[in-house]
């Protein structure tokens, strides 16, 4: 497995492997690895013939008062754990690479950037779309994956891929959840014992909104007061948004009849965590 550290060696790498005829798979992360990338790696390598994942926390993707210096970095276990899935290549840019000093170019998609997740953390869907617009620039790879864990995201970033005729096919694969519902995040691991059992009321409130809108209640309100209630038991955990939205505009709708996300996002202790599910 290859682990690069410039964009210059990897888009020399890259174009090796498209010379060589062979379809490349992207898998853009910020490290701290779990089963939840590591089923984008397995989705990346079952539909391509080699597969590149990057680890990069991105600086412009955190708000001022936000986790960015105490996010999770375990580059070291990162690649052996890639190494052991069969990946073939690694890159991890430093900060000065990927933003050089004095870079102002940014990629903004109006609209969708403030909802949700972008209207709880100003500026996150555009230091997101920004990263992600790079990467599809540096790998130029047939597919990228995603997590439907990142539900706002996958909105934001099938939305840019659209809008600026990027040549890429967009792959969201399902969230990947510990035995007891609780969504994998890089950030559980900054849960005490107290607050990972407190986070489970997210993935709680998310069963309870499936169970009612399968027993035929489709009226959002109704959902989201359920949802509420659920929430409220926990007051371990400080909610942020629940919201029942339409999964490409990020609209909020009326009813779920149509299809819905429905997403949450609350903060355990510091740890601020999101959820959602798919109707
Ligand atoms: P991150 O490293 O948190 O930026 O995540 C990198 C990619 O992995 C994103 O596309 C996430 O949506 C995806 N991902 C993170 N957690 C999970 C999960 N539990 N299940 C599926 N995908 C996930």
């Amino acid at each position: 497995m290859l682990v690069l550290r410039t964009i210059a060696e990897t888009r020399t790498t890259c174009a090796r492997i498209r010379l060589a005829g062979k379809t490349l798979g992207l898998v853009p992360t910020m490290g701290a690895l779990h089963e939840g990338h590591l089923s984008l790696v397995r989705a990346a390598q079952a539909s391509c013939d080699a597969v590149a994942v990057s680890i990069f926390v991105n600086p412009t993707q955190f708000g001022p008062k936000e986790d960015f210096a105490s996010y999770p970095r375990t580059l070291e276990q990162d690649c052996r754990i890639l190494e052991a899935a069969g990946v073939d290549l690694v890159f991890a840019p430093s900060v000065q690479g990927m933003y050089p000093s004095g870079a102002s170019a940014f990629v903004e998609v109006a609209g969708l950037s403030d909802r949700l997740d972008g209207a709880s953390r100003p500026g996150h869907f555009r230091g997101v779309a920004t990263v992600v617009a790079k990467l599809l620039n540096i790998f130029a790879p047939e597919r990228a994956f995603f997590g439907q864990k990142d539900a706002a995201q996958v909105a934001v970033l099938r939305k840019m891929v659209h809008d600026l005729r990027f040549a890429v096919q967009v792959e969201v694969c399902p969230i990947v959840r510990e035995p007891d519902g609780l969504a994998m995040s890089s950030r559980n691991r900054n849960l005490s014992d107290i607050q990972r059992r407190q986070a489970l009321i997210l993935s709680r409130a998310l069963l309870t909104v499936q169970r009612k809108a399968q027993g035929g209640e489709h009226e959002s309100s109704k959902l989201l007061a359920e949802a509420l209630g659920v929430l409220a038991g926990e007051p371990g955990a400080e909610l942020d948004y629940c919201r029942i939205v339409d999964p490409d505009t990020l609209e909020d709708i009326p009813s779920v009849d149509r299809g819905a996300l429905v997403a949450v996002a609350a903060r355990v202790g510091t740890t601020r965590l999101i959820d959602n599910l798919l109707l």
